[in-house]
């Protein structure tokens, strides 16, 4: 088998967060739980101001996302996240989960 091209679906560097039925997975290592996820966020907050002077966030307005990186916490690399479904994933194939102290 050879990597790279000819597939139908190249999920490498695909920056874009997991819905609901879908997780991070590292195709480096097999990470599924451990991930440095940078981003932008741009947001309008509600805050509430008591008479004390002490804010109180309220609604948290998102106005806009950018996800910049994904990088896998085990191995590091970057350029090998993909997101996959859930129901796809075998948990036991985790790396981290049998080496964590
Ligand atoms: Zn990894």
């Amino acid at each position: 088998m050879s990597a790279g091209g000819g597939d139908a679906q190249d999920r490498v560097h695909v920056l874009r967060l997991p819905g609901t039925q879908e997780r991070l997975r590292c195709s480096g290592c097999g990470n599924l739980t451990r991930f440095d996820v940078t981003r932008t966020r741009r947001t309008r907050e509600f805050w509430q101001v008591g008479l004390g002077g002490e804010p109180e966030v309220g609604d948290v307005t998102r106005l806009n996302e950018r996800v910049e990186q994904i990088a896998c916490r085990w191995c590091g690399r970057s350029d090998a996240i993909e997101v996959v479904a859930r129901m796809d994933v075998d948990p036991a194939s985790d790396p981290t989960g049998t080496d964590a102290p």
